[in-house]
C-alpha cells in the first residue's frame, strides 16, 4: 500500500480517538519512532513533545526495552494469570512496591489506565460491603479531574468537558467538589477545604472513596495544585470514614518531579493507580495497589475474593518491558533530569506569556503548559506543528508539552522554539 491507498483506508474504515467518521481530522502516517523522533512515512523527522500521552519517557526504540521484550518474546508472550504466575510478573511487582506508598501492599495488574480506576472503585465499593455499609457506593471528586473513558472511570470526569451530558442518565451519579482554589505554588488558604469537609458531612454515609489525581489533573485541564490540599483532604476522609484513591496513571514515575506525585505531600492513598509511563510507553499495563488491612476486608466479604480478572491479566511481555523501564528509570540521575528539563522550559516557555493570545503558561516536573485565551483550530495547528517539525498535540484551550526524559537540550529547545513560533 502506497503512503495514498494507506490514508484513504484509514480514513475510510478506522476509528482514532475522539474523531468523527463523518469528517475525520487528518491523520500523519508514521514509519519509525527512535528517541525522541518520530519520522513520517514521507520521510519527514517530528521532534516528540508528547512521550505518547505521558508513556513513552525513554523514548521510542530503546535498546534495552527492547532487549527486555525480545527475551521474554522466546519464552512466552502470554499466558493465563488464573493459576500460574510467571517471573516478569513477580519482578514487575517486587520493584514497584518499594516505590509506591510504604502502606501499598497488595497489587492487582490491570489491562489500561481506565481498567485500573474501575478495579480501584470495585476495591473500595467491595471494601465497605464488607464493613456492612453497602450504602457506600458513591464517589467524590474534584472537578476538570479525567480519569479514563470506561463507565465508572467516566463518572468521576469533568462533568462539562466530560461526557456527563451526552451519557445523562446512564451514568452514576457522583459527588462534585470545585477544583483546589490553591494553586501549587501558592500559600496555602484553608477555606479551600470548606467544600469537602461540607460534602463528607452532609454525604459520607453514602460515599466510598475520594478520587483524585494528586498534584497534576491532566488531561482535565493541566492544572498544578496545592499538596497541602492532599494533607488536608487525607485528613478529612479519615476523619468521616472515606477512603482516598489517587490515580497516578498520568503523574508517576518521575513527570512532576517526584517519582509519584504522591511524595508532595507525603499523603499516602488506600488505593493507587499507574499506568501509562508504567511499560515505558510499550504496551498497555496498568497496576492498582492497595494495602493489606483493605485488601483483607474485600476478600472477608460476601464474595470470598476480589471480583475481577481479566483475560490479559499480568502480561508476561507488558510485565517484563515494564520491569525493564522501571530499572531504566532508576539506573541514571531521573531527578536532575526532569529538574534540568523543568528549569529549560520554564525559561523557555516565559516568552508565550507575552503573545496576546495565551493566558498564562505553567510548568511543573517535565510538563510544560501554554494556556491560551481561545480554544485552537487542532487541525490547523497541528499541521502547522508538523511543518516546523515538532509534534504537539493540543486540546481546547491547552498546548503542553511532556517530552520523553531522554530529550536533549537542544532537541528541547528546537521543540520550545518552534512551538512558540507556531503559536
Ligand atoms: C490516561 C489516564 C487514564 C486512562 O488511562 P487509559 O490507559 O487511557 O485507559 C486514567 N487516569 C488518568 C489520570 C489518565 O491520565
Amino acid at each position: 500500500m502506497n503512503i495514498s491507498e494507506l490514508l484513504a483506508f484509514d480514513r475510510a474504515h478506522i476509528w482514532h480517538p475522539y474523531t468523527s467518521t463523518l469528517d475525520p481530522l487528518p491523520v500523519f502516517p508514521v514509519s519509525r519512532a527512535e528517541g525522541v523522533r518520530i519520522r513520517l512515512a514521507d520521510g519527514r523527522e517530528l521532534i516528540d513533545g508528547m512521550s505518547s500521552w505521558w508513556a513513552a519517557i525513554h523514548g521510542y526504540n530503546h535498546p534495552v526495552l527492547n532487549a527486555a521484550i525480545e527475551a521474554q518474546l522466546h519464552q512466552m508472550s502470554h499466558i493465563m494469570f488464573g493459576g500460574l504466575t510467571h517471573e516478569p510478573a513477580v519482578s514487575l511487582v517486587s520493584k514497584l512496591l518499594p516505590l509506591l506508598p510504604p502502606s501499598m501492599d497488595k497489587v492487582f495488574l490491570a489491562d489500561s489506565g481506565s481498567v485500573a480506576v474501575e478495579v480501584a472503585m470495585k476495591m473500595a465499593i467491595q471494601y465497605w460491603q464488607s464493613r456492612g455499609k453497602k450504602a457506600k457506593y458513591h464517589f467524590a471528586t474534584i472537578r476538570s479531574g479525567y480519569h479514563g473513558d470506561t463507565w465508572h472511570a467516566m463518572s468521576v470526569c469533568d462533568p462539562v468537558t466530560g461526557m456527563h451530558s451526552l451519557f445523562r442518565g446512564a451514568l452514576p451519579i457522583q459527588y462534585f467538589l470545585p477544583q483546589p482554589s490553591v494553586r501549587f505554588h501558592e500559600a496555602w488558604d484553608a477555606s479551600a477545604m470548606h467544600p469537602l469537609e461540607e460534602l463528607l458531612q452532609a454525604h459520607a454515609s453514602d460515599i466510598a472513596a475520594l478520587i483524585l489525581e494528586p498534584i497534576v489533573q491532566g488531561a482535565g485541564g493541566m492544572y498544578f495544585y496545592s499538596p497541602q490540599y492532599l494533607v488536608e483532604a487525607a485528613r478529612l476522609c479519615r476523619a468521616y470514614d472515606v477512603l482516598l484513591i489517587f490515580d497516578e496513571i498520568a503523574t508517576g514515575f518521575g513527570r512532576t518531579g517526584k517519582l509519584f506525585a504522591w511524595e508532595w505531600a507525603q499523603v499516602e492513598p488506600d488505593i493507587m493507580c499507574v499506568g501509562k509511563a508504567l511499560t515505558g510507553g510499550y504496551m498497555t499495563l496498568s497496576a492498582v495497589a492497595t494495602t493489606q488491612p483493605i485488601a483483607d476486608w474485600i476478600c472477608a466479604g460476601e464474595a470470598g475474593c476480589f471480583m475481577h480478572g481479566p483475560t490479559f491479566m499480568g502480561n508476561p511481555l507488558a510485565c517484563a518491558v515494564a520491569s525493564a523501564s522501571i530499572s531504566l528509570l532508576l539506573s541514571y540521575d531521573w531527578q536532575g533530569t526532569i529538574q534540568r528539563i523543568e528549569a529549560q522550559l520554564q525559561q523557555e516557555l516565559a516568552p508565550a506569556s507575552c503573545l496576546p493570545s495565551v493566558r498564562e503558561v505553567r510548568v511543573l516536573g517535565a510538563i510544560g503548559v501554554i494556556e491560551m485565551r481561545e480554544p485552537v483550530d487542532m487541525a490547523k495547528l497541528q499541521q502547522r506543528f508538523v511543518d516546523a517539525g515538532i509534534w504537539v498535540r493540543p486540546f481546547g484551550r491547552l498546548v503542553y508539552v511532556m517530552p520523553p526524559y531522554v530529550i536533549r537540550p537542544d532537541e528541547l529547545s528546537y521543540l520550545t522554539s518552534n512551538l512558540i513560533k507556531c503559536l
